[in-house]
């Protein structure tokens, strides 16, 4: 047999088995589909006010310099988080992306044979990171009106688990876990078991029973909280997060990690933006006004939705959901649709600017409104 073939060029296994990821569509993309420029992208909870205006500067100034390696170690950024977050530095580290953590802390600490408890549905990284590493996943579904119970978790731990996820408020379903609900399942688990607390969307939370999983890291728990400074903060683009954890934790974790994972503009960037309490406070008043007035015209259309601690809401569209969602992509609205969480009459769309809404909203009416003609048009004929 030849070898000018690469046709017994084998990858591992457990790749047949790993489901590719679905982002939601970029604006570039339907706009060049459609041919059209306005389009309103409310897909992947991105900031709708854009990045600090503070991080901006810094990424311009740092230009000249990119010719040099950024920091391995990331200094800078992890006293800047350290001390926002009232903990010690060697409690921080820093990561390409929360994602990239998620990996990382897959190659940490999973191995044949481990068992990872995620909750259902939920974020796909978690799943992503035990199928990368051949470990099985035991879903735990959430209750009524999407709502973590306690032990239910605790019902699904064995021997052999290694790590718990909890992402709360939860993406996509905006509930969260309430912090009497997370201490009594910290003390209630096995000191085996690693909790991963996925906090990607704390900072727009204003229930005053939740907790961020930050005081149960400072009282030694076996927890790693995950952040980001894709969403609140308005970076996503330069794909920036940390993890917040005891050092002997980290310090696994670092083992794994590649020396220069966060570029130096990322890290520059990151460091300008956690100082801007402006631009946090003005994102986070937007979204709690822009999620009300969501609701207001949701109830309006006569559509339900789950409450939301965060800055999306999941609506259910009802049994038309998808076809909704893409003629609504034909009028340039971009949502999310949620077949990929067993949701099919669901979509998960981000609160934008008033614009966005609006923009949502009427194309929404025009969609409801045509389909309702063609259902008159077909009806006449029969
Ligand atoms: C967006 C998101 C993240 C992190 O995203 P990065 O851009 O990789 O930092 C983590 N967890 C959840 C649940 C998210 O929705």
């Amino acid at each position: 047999m030849s070898n000018r073939t690469t046709d017994h060029i084998r990858p591992r296994g457990v790749l047949s088995r790993m489901k590719p990821y679905t982002p939601g569509k970029p604006i570039w993309e339907v706009q060049r589909e459609l041919g059209i420029d306005k389009v309103t992208k409310l897909a992947s909870n991105e900031n709708p006010i854009g990045p600090s205006p503070l991080a901006i500067q810094a990424i311009q100034s740092y230009l000249t310099d990119i010719h040099r390696y950024p920091d391995a170690d990331t200094i800078d950024l992890c006293s800047a988080i350290a001390s926002k977050l009232e903990v010690k530095p060697d409690q921080v580290l820093v990561t390409n992306g929360a994602d990239e953590l998620i990996t990382l802390l897959s190659e940490t600490f999973l191995e044949e044979g481990d068992e990872v408890i995620v909750p259902s549905p939920t974020f796909s990284e978690y799943e992503f990171g035990a199928n990368l590493m051949g470990v099985s996943v035991v879903q735990v579904p959430l209750c009524e009106d999407y709502r973590y119970e306690v032990t239910d978790l605790l019902a699904a731990v064995t021997e052999k688990t290694k790590l718990l996820y909890i992402c709360s408020p939860n993406n996509p379903t905006g509930t969260y876990m309430k912090k009497q609900d997370l201490h009594e399942l910290m003390d209630k688990l096995p000191s085996h078991v690693l909790v991963i607390f996925d906090g990607a969307y704390s900072h727009f939370v204003t229930a005053d029973d939740y907790s961020d999983g930050l005081e149960l890291v400072r009282q030694g728990y076996p927890i790693i909280v995950t952040q980001t400074f894709s969403k609140v903060y308005g970076l996503a683009g330069i794909r920036v997060g940390y993890g917040i954890a005891s050092a002997s934790i980290l310090h696994h974790i670092r083992q794994v990690k590649e020396p220069f994972n966060v570029n130096a503009l990322a890290q520059i960037g990151a460091a300008a933006a956690i100082q801007d309490d402006a631009h946090l406070e003005a994102t986070r008043e937007i979204n709690t006004l822009g999620r009300e007035r969501l609701y207001e015209s949701l109830q309006e259309l006569g559509f339900k939705f789950t409450r939301s601690m965060s800055n999306f809401v999941l609506v259910e569209l009802g049994p038309d959901a998808k076809s909704i969602y893409d003629q609504l992509m034909q009028k340039g609205v971009i949502l999310r649709y949620a077949g990929a969480w067993n949701l099919p009459d669901h979509v998960r769309i981000s609160i934008g600017t008033p614009d966005d809404h609006q923009a949502l909203i009427s194309a929404l009416r025009e969609v409801l409104k045509e389909s309702k003609e063609e259902q008159l048009l077909s009806a006449q004929k029969d």
